[in-house]
């Protein structure tokens, strides 16, 4: 197969370097070198070249927090009550979607279809990004995804979660997203505002530390859904890999989370998204202070901010506008942290060491958009994405 050589200004996922050279070894859908415009060899033989003026080549963008629900709908009842088959030919789309909108990986954080979306890209049955599934996230009886006007037997026939109550239970449901196929595990250590919940501790640290351990054990990282003071703390002693949300930071958690090197997910986008339709006092406390304070500790203490939409392929917060959280960090981090928050330091949250950069030796993901993202982020918009390219397989979403 041909090698493919892209020209042009490039950010590798820490550096921008003017007139790049990428060249992609497509048998293999590695990179094969990467580098500044005549200090790289080029292959000699037959060769596709991409070098249209005005544009820019990045890592492809990686989303580490989404959900396929494969519903409009924006609230619990929804997402547990459209029929399987119904969520996951919606899913396919929604694949579609992210990748044309220049994602080449995500994390499903919890859905009923994520496993074997992940496994149909992996056999080449459908195009869309690589799909790190956590199977069913973990949740405890009466807790979230729990609908629980429902009797029991039936919400948890419904749930998307796996309900575990105590050490062992816990164990065992992280070993029911092993046996799924399932690469990461969910839980849920506070209540969800989604799911018109408060920011209440949803599981012991006897219960966290159990599943923190096991999923370690698998070599899986611990995704932990988190909020509010003690949810955060406890969380932090657990040992998980990421907070996801992470409302309510203090100077002392925020050090804690420092000192353990755990990652912070803020998902911005998704609460600006769902403003309108989720209104109400408590949850507009928690979510003012997170984009003020939280936001402003965060940067303090220098976490390790990564980039999760939360966007769950809703009406609301559909598929392929990811990159909103992007545009969302950008506020706090400019543009070249926001972008390292999507591409190399996603990569690295997601224990994927062969992704996220424009590295010799690395996946052959990459985007090439109109104009220079460092200096004008809305070129990572849909609309301006000229190329996208998974594994060294070629896409193009405007043409
Ligand atoms: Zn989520």
């Amino acid at each position: 197969m041909a090698k493919l050589v892209l020209k042009g200004d490039a950010f590798t996922g820490s550096e921008f370097i003017e007139q790049g050279i990428i060249i992609v070894d497509q048998s293999n859908g590695t990179i094969e070198d990467a580098g500044r415009q005549g200090e790289v060899d080029e292959p000699s033989g037959e060769t596709r070249t991409i070098a249209d003026k005005g544009t820019t080549i990045l890592p492809g963008l990686i989303d580490t927090h989404v959900h396929f629900f494969g519903t409009p709908g924006p609230n619990i009842i929804d997402w547990v009550t459209v029929p399987e088959p119904l969520a996951a030919v919606r899913s396919v789309r929604d694949l579609y979607r992210l990748l044309y909108a220049g994602f080449t990986t995500v994390r499903d954080l919890g859905s009923k279809v994520g496993t074997y979306l992940s496994q149909a890209v992996k056999e080449g049955v459908i195009e869309g990004p690589r799909v790190i599934s956590a199977s069913r996230p973990l949740s405890r009886t009466g807790g979230n995804d729990d609908p629980s006007p429902l009797p029991l037997p039936i919400a948890e026939e419904l749930s998307y979660s796996y309900h575990c109550d105590g050490p062992w239970e816990c164990r065992k449901a992280v070993r029911k997203v092993i046996r799924d196929g399932g690469e990461a595990v969910k839980l849920y250590a506070s209540g969800s505002l989604s799911q018109e919940r408060k920011g209440h501790v949803h599981f012991t640290v006897d219960e966290l530390k159990a599943i923190a351990d096991e999923a370690h054990l698998a070599g899986l990282k611990v995704a932990a859904h988190a909020w509010s003071e003690e949810g955060l703390m406890n969380v932090v002693e657990a040992g998980v890999d990421s907070i996801e949300h992470g409302m309510w930071l203090t100077p002392e958690i925020a050090q804690a989370i420092k000192k353990k090197d755990i990652f912070y997910v803020p998902t911005l986008s998704v609460f600006n998204a769902t403003k309108s339709n989720r209104a109400n006092a408590y949850r507009e406390k928690f979510v003012k202070r997170h984009f003020t304070e939280d936001m402003e500790l965060a940067k303090q203490f220098n976490l390790k901010i990564v980039s999760g939409s939360d966007y769950f392929g809703a009406d609301i917060v559909p598929h392929g506008q990811n990159y909103m959280e992007i545009l969302s960090l950008a506020k706090y981090l400019g543009n070249t942290q926001a972008i390292v928050a999507a591409t190399s330091r996603a990569a690295e949250c997601l224990g994927l060491n062969n992704a996220g950069q424009l590295k010799k030796g690395f996946s052959a993901d990459l985007i090439v958009v109109k104009g220079n993202p460092l200096i004008d982020l809305e070129a990572i918009s849909p609309a301006r994405i000229s190329y996208v390219i998974k594994n060294g397989k070629v896409f193009t979403p405007n043409a």
